[in-house]
């Protein structure tokens, strides 16, 4: 297998798509805009989540939102990626990052990580009631600074557990209340509000139970997981 200095085109093996699909960038705007990546194949990633920063090549929390193509499943793998052919479903219409992305030689890459990141609201036109429905989560149920979250873990579990669990609780009643009462399509989910909170502790090792009040919240002093910028 040839090293990254003797290699100059791209081999297909999928290793980048397989870690996730991309950050969307404005010159993604289009894409979106004309049907070619909808708006159930986006996932946000929000302000104060833990995610792979590939300049720092640290697990570290996001100081932009972004919105990102989402995996398959449980899994980061883009949804976009086609295993038995080894290919980019989309690769005419890929978005900028993958256009740029030459793992054997990153520099290009790099220079684009955290410029010119679309949001939610870019993607959504105004005035639009999904647009109202982001802005009203956003006040509600602000995503906290999941590295600060992490500390007072390891620190001082028992003191920040019931704080938690409040707002954990106040974040599914809020995806509970736009699905049931507004008929919100389940699979815009992701997008509009990014990964409920209780799946963000629980990679920091918090457990979930359900209780007739709503989820309880334990401690478990595990490893963390993040995801790719
Ligand atoms: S860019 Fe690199 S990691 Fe991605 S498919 Fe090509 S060879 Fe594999
Ligand atoms: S859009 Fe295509 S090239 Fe980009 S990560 Fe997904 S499968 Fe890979």
């Amino acid at each position: 297998m040839k090293s990254k200095q003797q290699q100059t085109e791209c081999r297909r093996c999928g290793t980048c798509c397989q870690k996730g699909g991309p950050a969307l960038h404005g010159k993604d705007l289009a894409l979106v805009r004309d049907g070619h990546l909808p708006l159930t194949d986006l996932i946000t990633i929000r302000r104060g989540e833990l995610a792979h920063n590939p300049l720092t090549d640290r697990i570290e929390p996001v100081v932009q939102e972004l919105v990102k193509l989402r995996g398959v499943g449980s899994e980061w793998c883009c949804c976009y990626y086609d295993a038995a052919r080894r290919g980019c479903s989309i690769y005419r219409n890929r978005p900028v990052a993958c256009e740029v992305l030459k793992c054997w030689q990153p520099e290009q890459s790099l220079a684009l990580v955290g410029q010119d990141l679309l949001s939610r609201l870019d993607l959504l036109p105004s005035p639009a009631p999904l647009r109202s429905l982001v802005l009203e989560y956003e006040h509600l149920n602000p995503c906290p600074d999941m590295g600060e979250v992490e500390k007072a873990l390891a620190e001082q579990a028992e003191n920040v557990l019931s704080t938690l669990e409040k707002q954990v609780n106040s974040d599914l009643a809020f995806r509970d209340r736009v699905v049931r009462e507004l008929g919100l399509p389940l699979a815009l989910e992701m997008f509009l509000f990014g990964r409920p909170l209780f799946q963000l502790l629980q990679a920091l090792g918090v457990m979930v139970s359900e209780a007739p009040q709503g989820l309880r919240l334990a401690f478990n002093r595990e490893g963390r997981k993040g995801e790719k910028q």
